[in-house]
């Protein structure tokens, strides 16, 4: 679409994530700039713990021009290192994908959720982003969708871009109404000061200690805290969303993990421990209309087990603004940004579903490129 057309288009994005927040970016760099970003929560933060922002998510902010605000609070990665439970093997030591991919050497960065969607956010225009709306109730007219908030507000616009999660409201109203999946596991994650991390962290490289049932203990150093995300992933059928447990319970999951890893869980302060259960969804067929479309985990959610989710939605932006720079019209847009990511998610969500087990390990990034 010619920028004179993208500049008016009334464009309202679903959701204030990391996929919301990167959309909004994405399509304000193509000169869009009547976009407006509603979000549920009254305060805008994310969960204590790290996540690694891939070679590939680092180049596109360079495109955005908002490389050093993310490079400014996140920690830059050279490799992944898979070790036995024990930390007496190294498993697999692998350079992230796409490292020397672009004109410069482009790091995976490793980033604290709340320091990655307050540099994302602190990037867009104020007054874009609008707390305390939650959505309700999308109607799709065609050529224009009507939004109706929680707090009385109705809101129309030419396009509507779902960002609202694995449990999206937009996807449930005018795509399908199927419900996530239960993995079968927990996700307890901490962040502890670098001081406590007996000397876990040695460099700038997440570090995966791998069992033989599923379990997995990770940390990533986060530098410019001075703190190390510190993770467990482990098999349960308690698939209640934040699960109950207790320090005695996390800790008998890592029974015979690498001694450190087991004497942090003895000493982590369960109130600061984020637990809940992992769910996916099975891929959706179409999440597109003429005039909305899902992006990120509402149209894809996958296992954390490649840590592609995020990165995902941040592709998800690009692609999307991509498609309404080259395409025609607002239904053309819509049809090839779907026609371009979806190939790439359905296969991510089928490899993230694969399990964790030392013994099976052939690649730190099994089916990957950058
Ligand atoms: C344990 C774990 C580890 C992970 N590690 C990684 C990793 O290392 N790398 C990686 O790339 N990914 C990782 N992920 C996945 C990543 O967290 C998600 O894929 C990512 O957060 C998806 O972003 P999103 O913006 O699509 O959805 P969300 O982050 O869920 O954001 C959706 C937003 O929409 C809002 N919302 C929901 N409903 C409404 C409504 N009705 N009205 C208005 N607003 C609404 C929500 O409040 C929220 O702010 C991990 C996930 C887990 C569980």
């Amino acid at each position: 679409m010619k920028p004179s057309e993208l500049k008016d288009l009334r464009i309202a994005i679903v959701g204030g994530g990391y996929g919301g927040a990167a959309a909004a970016k994405a399509l304000q760099n193509i000169g869009a700039e009547n976009v407006h970003v509603y979000e549920q929560a009254t305060k805008l933060t994310q969960i204590g713990a790290g996540i690694g922002l891939r070679p590939a998510s680092m180049d596109l902010f360079r495109q955005w021009g908002i490389f050093d605000t993310i490079a400014a609070v996140s920690t830059p990665s050279d490799q992944l290192n898979i070790l036995s439970a024990d930390g007496k093997t190294v498993i697999a030591q692998e350079p992230w994908p796409g490292l020397n991919d672009y004109e410069v050497k482009t790091h995976c960065h490793l980033i604290h959720r709340g320091d990655f969607i307050d540099a994302l956010l602190s990037t867009l225009p104020e007054g874009m982003v609008h707390i305390d709306h939650k959505l309700v109730k999308i109607e799709d007219k065609g050529n224009e969708a009507e939004l109706t908030f929680e707090n009385g507000n109705v809101v129309t616009a030419d396009v509507v871009i779902g960002a609202d999660g694995i449990r999206s409201t937009v996807r449930k109203q005018l795509f399908t109404d199927a419900e996530p999946v239960f993995s079968g596991e927990h996700a307890y994650r901490a962040v502890i000061s670098m001081d406590d991390s007996l000397g876990l962290a040695p460099d700038n490289n997440p570090r995966f200690y791998m069992g033989d049932d599923g379990t997995v203990a990770y940390n990533l150093p986060l530098r410019t805290r001075n703190e190390l995300s510190y993770d467990i992933t482990a098999k349960s059928d308690d698939a209640s969303w934040a699960p109950d447990v207790t320090i005695d319970d996390i800790v008998a999951t890592i029974e015979g993990f690498e001694e450190r890893i087991v004497e942090i869980a003895k000493n982590l302060d369960i109130t600061k421990v984020t637990s809940r259960a992992v769910f996916d969804i099975d891929p959706v067929d179409t999440w597109h209309s003429d005039c909305v479309a899902l992006l990120g985990d509402s149209a894809h959610a996958m296992l954390h087990h490649q840590g592609q989710g995020a990165n995902s939605a941040i592709q998800d932006a690009g692609g999307l603004a991509d498609a309404f720079a080259n395409e025609a019209t607002v239904a053309e847009a819509l049809a090839a940004y779907q026609a371009e990511r979806k190939p790439i998610t359905d296969h991510l969500q089928k490899i993230s579903r694969q399990g964790w087990a030392a013994h099976s390990v052939e690649s730190a990034f099994p089916g990957q490129d950058k």
